[in-house]
């Protein structure tokens, strides 16, 4: 059985958006900036793109900004803030210790240069408490910056209470909504949102493309001079191909939103409970609040990278946490951030599913996770020791179905 179960770190394209996306390819190839009819057209196509994407966010148009993806659209959010902060001599940052290394990376660069950022704690169960952001913010405080749903434990922020306690203080609020967008209802104007990131291959669109979101009233500074494209702050000539798929996929997200919610949350539900009967398995981040289809467990006594390796020889496609650390040696941040000791945060697997899974494959999941831990327990020393009291187990022998 073949088993793609890593949603979070990128998606297989909708039929209905490479459809619509192969068609741009072949007769939108004008230049959206060219004034004759050929271009003309081409920007009549770019400009419903982004009237069809407003729509979805409660956005209008004109807040819509196409950039290359999260990466870009995060990190342009961030210096875009920190620029109008620092106009006002605002040169301190509140953000949470487990944001996406496109926004870690961002505030350490800011931080050599001068700038002074408060990395919130995020609890045990994964979610920053608003209150913790109010406690933070400081007269000098330029911007807030907490994702959405995090992307290697699924749960999901308080962000409206978040965003209105920005708004109270009067200082501007991003949200890296990556794995939130085409999968939780989003709307920036009841979710008080300044500035928000959005990436188009984690909801059925391409990759290379993403929106930055930024309230009228709130000025984007570019990253990449040139052009005047993007209203002056994005320049370079627009993916239109990129932009029709990704407007595609995100439509089509919204409307059946409501029924993948349903059907993935069901058998993220099955998954959990199956793999609590694993001994020593501790699911990470709260409970329910979390994205319909992403988990993540730890198993003590083992490794991730080989649990990850056995589940691929069985045909599961799996991660340890986000992509970007995977191969790198050292835990994940998140983990840590929620506590957990390194070597119980080595043994972690996050599966990511969505609806194009079925049942079966959640069945053949669980039985697959439980086969490959006992089997790489039995090889391993650390288990032994657990085994015969040398070193302590961290986590209960099982976890009680309220937690
Ligand atoms: C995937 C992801 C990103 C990066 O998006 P790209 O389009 O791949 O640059 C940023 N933040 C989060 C939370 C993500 O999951």
């Amino acid at each position: 059985m073949f088993v793609y179960a890593d949603h979070a770190a990128t998606t297989e394209m909708s039929p209905v958006a490479i459809e619509k996306m192969t068609d741009a390819l072949k007769t939108v190839w004008g230049n959206p900036s060219s004034l004759h009819t050929v271009g003309q057209e081409a920007k009549v196509v770019l400009e419903k793109a982004r009237e069809e994407i407003a729509a979805v966010l409660g956005a209008e148009p004109r807040e819509i900004t196409f950039t290359s993806g999260g990466s870009e659209s995060d990190n342009q959010a961030i210096l875009s803030a920190v620029a109008l902060g620092a106009a006002k001599g605002k040169k301190h940052i509140v953000s949470t210790k487990f944001e996406h290394h496109a926004v870690l990376h961002t505030l350490q660069k800011l931080e050599k240069q001068g700038y002074e950022v408060t990395y919130l704690d995020v609890h045990q169960n994964g979610i920053v408490a608003a209150e913790d952001v109010a406690a933070a913010i400081r007269p000098d405080t330029a911007l807030v910056t907490v994702m959405f749903a995090n992307n290697e434990i699924g749960t999901i922020q308080p962000v409206r209470e978040i965003g209105a306690v920005c708004r109270q203080a009067g200082v501007l609020f991003h949200t890296d909504a990556v794995q939130a967008v085409g999968h939780l209802p989003i709307n920036v104007r009841d979710d008080n949102i300044d500035l928000l990131s959005l990436s188009a291959h984690k909801f059925h669109g391409p990759k290379g493309i993403g929106v930055l979101y930024a309230r009228r009233g709130v000025r984007l500074s570019s990253l990449i001079e040139g052009g005047a494209q993007e209203r002056g702050k994005r320049a370079g000539t627009e993916n239109i191909p990129a932009i029709v798929g990704m407007a595609a996929a995100l439509t089509e997200a919204a409307e059946n939103m409501e029924a993948n919610t349903a059907k993935v949350t069901a058998m993220r539900e099955k998954l959990i409970r199956g793999l609590r009967g694993i001994p020593y398995a501790h699911l990470n981040g709260d409970r329910t609040r979390r994205v319909p289809g992403t988990v993540n467990f730890c198993f003590e006594g083992i490794e991730g990278e080989s649990l990850l390796l056995l589940l691929d020889a069985k045909g599961i496609s799996a991660s340890s946490g986000s992509a970007c650390t995977s191969g790198s040696l050292d835990p994940s941040h998140v983990l840590l951030a929620l506590g957990l000791p390194h070597e119980v945060a080595h043994g972690s697997l996050r599966l990511s599913i969505d609806e194009t899974n079925t049942d079966a494959e959640v069945d053949y999941m669980i039985r697959s996770v439980e086969e490959v831990v006992s089997y790489l327990r039995r090889m391993s020393p650390v288990w032994e020791d657990l085994e015969n009291g040398k070193r302590k187990h961290f986590f209960a022998e099982y976890e009680s179905e309220e937690k």
